[in-house]
């Protein structure tokens, strides 16, 4: 645990810190603010309040965080049918940011059915250490086997840090992990730092339905957990002379799961509007649902994809997976072209990384004009059917 100290002699009881406190931790008693430890979450809101410096943090080790032996920041290699998913090379690229900073190796987790060649990849991509747990049993997805894999594993040590990508194995496998190791766990995270001083994870989410963004810590227990979105992150370069070690742990195998597979469906897989070169995206501007065919029209002829902004999930006019934005995706495209959209904050933190951003608005004070490259000022219904038209002229 830290310890929040009040400084009497500097303090003159002006009362700042109690209203800056989100927990109501201190309070006045006499003429002396007191500090109610239970309650105090250690925010830090208190000390930046305070005008004579009166208030501080030190920092104690949690003998529960020393109850085994740390070692550094450690990402789950998740991977399926020969293919590793591409958050896997995004929480290398996080990871390794992190341990730069903090000080610590990066290690990445390579549960896999066979000897495994992958210990090189994850090596150039950032990690300075594999473990790797090779068994039959563990080609299948079967998480209970991996999870009893991960047991085995973190009987000698256990990181400090554990990221996940937050996908669907993801977020079956971690909170397992997570209650096996009575830590906490921060599902979802679009945002991770690190304190270099205590080495705090800063594990940042949304909340309250996206209302705002939460960032969580986990002070006590060891390893700090988190599933990590993917598409957020981005992969360093490779460095294939990049050198690492490989360590070796031995699985039995020797559980009986309760969940059987006895058949795998693999169902069709939908193009992902994360992974668009082009996108042609609407807004509440573009008026009515029958205006959506010119968009989809013109999307088909720029073989890209449909976006949309979080209104026109709500009305039903689309669907959900093509929403973009802060509660939608997270889109990297070389084209996009958005139509009657105002560049609401939220929905411009999906687009940041778009390379090129052709807006057309009726309102030239529009703010999605302050992040595009080309403005059109003007109706979007009458821009999209002119753009139709030429191309079909143009086919003729
Ligand atoms: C917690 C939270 C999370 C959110 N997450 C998201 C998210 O992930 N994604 C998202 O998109 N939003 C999100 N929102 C909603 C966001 O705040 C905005 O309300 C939303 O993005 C606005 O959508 P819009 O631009 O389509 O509509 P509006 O803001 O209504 O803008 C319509 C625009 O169309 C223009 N226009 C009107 N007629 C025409 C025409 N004929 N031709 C051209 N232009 C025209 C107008 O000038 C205006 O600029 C979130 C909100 C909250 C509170």
């Amino acid at each position: 645990m830290a310890d929040l100290r009040i400084e009497y002699s500097a303090c003159n009881a002006c009362g700042n810190c109690i209203r800056s406190c989100p927990v109501n931790a201190l309070y006045k008693k006499g003429n002396k603010v007191v500090l109610e430890e239970n309650h105090c979450i250690l925010c830090g809101g208190c000390i930046d309040s305070c005008p004579y410096e009166a208030i501080s943090i030190k920092q104690k080790r949690s003998e529960t965080i020393n109850r085994k032996k740390t070692s550094g920041i450690w990402i789950y290699a998740e991977h399926k049918n020969g293919i590793m998913h591409p958050v896997v090379y995004e929480l290398l690229g996080k990871g390794r940011e992190l341990a730069d900073k903090s000080n610590h190796k990066l290690t990445a987790v390579l549960i896999d059915g066979e000897s495994s060649h992958w210990a090189k990849e994850l090596i150039a991509y950032g990690a300075d250490r594999v473990i790797l747990c090779s068994h039959a049993l563990l080609e299948s997805q079967q998480d209970e086997y991996h999870f009893d894999a991960m047991t085995t594993i973190l009987e000698e040590e256990i990181p400090t840090i554990f990221l996940f990508g937050a996908t669907s194995f993801g977020r079956s496998l971690a909170p397992r992990i997570a209650a096996r190791l009575q830590t906490g766990l921060t599902a979802d995270c679009t945002r991770l730092e690190i304190d270099d001083v205590c080495g705090y994870l800063y594990q940042t989410r949304p909340a309250f339905g996206g209302n705002l963004m939460a960032t969580i810590m986990c002070p006590d227990q060891r390893p700090q957990m988190a599933t990590m979105r993917p598409g957020i992150m981005n992969a360093k370069e490779p460095d294939y002379y990049r050198e690492g070690t490989v360590k070796r742990v031995n699985y039995k195998g020797e559980i009986k799961p309760r969940i059987e597979i006895i058949k795998e469906i693999i169902g069709e897989k939908k193009k992902s509007i994360g992974d668009a070169s082009v996108i042609v995206s609407a807004g509440r501007g573009i008026g009515s649902q029958k205006n959506m065919k010119l968009v989809r029209r013109l999307a088909d002829i720029l073989e890209g994809q449909v976006g949309v902004s979080r209104p026109l999930v709500d009305i039903g006019w689309s669907e959900y997976s093509h929403q973009i934005g802060q509660t939608g995706a997270i889109v990297r495209p070389q084209l996009m072209i958005a139509c009657g959209i105002s560049g609401a904050i939220q929905h411009l933190a999906g687009i940041a990384d778009a390379k090129t951003i052709i807006a057309i608005n009726t309102d030239p004070e529009a703010p999605i004009f302050s992040v595009a490259n080309y403005k059109i000022i003007g109706d979007c219904v009458e821009v999209l059917e002119m753009l139709i038209r030429s191309d079909r002229e143009k086919q003729n």
